[in-house]
């Protein structure tokens, strides 16, 4: 399932509604039946090509230029792919210089399968950079002593440089607690209060930013999108997402509007924006109408929708209406392809920046 794939840290638990995401290895028929969002007309199976940006490694690129024909693609495969490989460079420096290996600690509690091929996809991406990994796996009925427990040791061991807890827990723990054990210079998710304090507050710095919408500004800087003095509009404001993401672009100095369920005439205060970062989990609900002529549009949604045409049944499509949105935006994200590779690779990125800092590696 490709969404499990680009989008693995514990956010990506929340990726789909909860019925969609109890087994995700349910049969496609099974997935369908599931399904309750309608088949929109700009929701076809053919994802439009177009033309990809231009993207180095360490430099950004002059900002990207609109074509009145189409927008172009901000490749988050693409970047993640470059990303990762500049990790994996870094970690075999630090093991050379210091023989220190970065590592992510992942506790699972439970026997969710989503669960289980986020945690193993994880470790597989932890394999591929050279970052060590560790797991605890506990049962679902487990006592959160135990859970506090694990936490606390691995709060403690000097080869643990990232401690990342499932989600969601069983209903029986009490998840703020739990994440609030997590130290926040091992909290590579960035979800401590602390941490998201510091990033609300100005003069300050967190120790992490959350990997989803870190991912959203890195497209931007790799692409030489200018942030500061635009008008952005975040749509949706949950903790993991939207609400840091907005947070990142007013440190970047845009002026920020948040758009939300209870917003009044959402579509007026979208068509303003010079960026829209769309995490609502809504599919297609932003109409080209939306959108300002030469907007980038950052679409962190990911939603299945019908799809007879495909073997399982279903699609993946974002929060904005992708077709549409091509005629009049800039330059958009795909989805798949775009912000959801982003969030593992910041989740690496994250460790080894943990890892360097305990060491004080430069
Ligand atoms: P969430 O916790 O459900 O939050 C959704 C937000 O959207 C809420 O703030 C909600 O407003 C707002 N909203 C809902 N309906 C709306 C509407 N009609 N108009 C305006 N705002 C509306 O979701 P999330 O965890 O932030 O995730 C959002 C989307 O991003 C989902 O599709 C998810 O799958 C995806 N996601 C992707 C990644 C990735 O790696 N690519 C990672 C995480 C999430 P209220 O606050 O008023 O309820």
């Amino acid at each position: 399932m490709v969404a499990i794939g680009e989008c693995s840290t514990s956010t990506a638990s929340r990726l789909f509604p909860a019925s969609f995401r109890k087994d995700a290895a349910a049969s496609a028929a099974v997935l369908v039946r599931r399904l309750s969002l309608p088949r929109r007309p700009c929701a076809s199976s053919k994802v439009p090509s177009f033309g990809t940006l231009a993207v180095r490694a360490s430099a950004p690129l002059p900002a990207a230029v609109a074509n009145e024909a189409s927008a172009k693609v901000i490749d988050g495969k693409y970047v993640s792919k470059l990303i990762r490989d500049e990790v994996s460079a870094e970690v075999s420096r630090m093991k050379e210089a210091i023989g220190v290996v970065p590592g992510l600690a992942v506790v699972l509690v439970g026997d969710r399968k989503d669960s289980a091929t986020y945690v193993r996809n994880k470790k597989k991406a932890c394999e591929s950079v050279g970052i060590n990994s560790f797991e605890v796996h506990l049962p679902a009925d487990s006592k959160e002593e135990e859970v506090f427990k694990f936490i606390s040791g691995f709060n403690d061991d000097p080869s643990v440089h990232g401690i990342l807890v499932q989600l969601p827990l069983p209903s029986h723990m009490n998840e703020e607690s739990i994440l609030n054990a997590v130290s926040i210079e091992k909290d590579v998710d960035g979800f401590h209060p602390l941490n998201i304090g510091r990033l609300a507050m100005r003069g300050r710095e967190p120790l992490f930013v959350p990997c989803t919408p870190k991912g959203c500004i890195e497209l931007l800087h790799r692409y030489g999108i200018g942030i500061k003095g635009k008008r952005a509009v975040v749509i949706g404001r949950s903790n993991i997402v939207g609400m840091p993401a907005a947070l990142l672009l007013q440190r970047e100095d845009a002026t920020i509007s948040i758009v939300h369920s209870r917003t009044q005439n959402p579509e007026e205060i979208i068509r303003e924006a010079d960026i829209i970062i769309a995490a609502v989990g809504q599919a297609n609900m932003v109409r080209g109408s939306w959108i300002k002529p030469g907007a980038v549009i950052i679409d962190v949604g990911i939603n299945p929708v019908e799809d007879s045409k495909s073997s399982r049944g279903y699609k993946l499509v974002g929060d904005v209406c992708y077709e549409e949105a091509c005629k009049v935006a800039s330059a958009i994200t795909p989805v798949p392809g775009g912000v959801g590779p982003m969030t593992i690779a910041m989740l690496l990125s994250n460790t080894l920046t943990s890892a360097k800092r305990a060491h004080n590696f430069q």
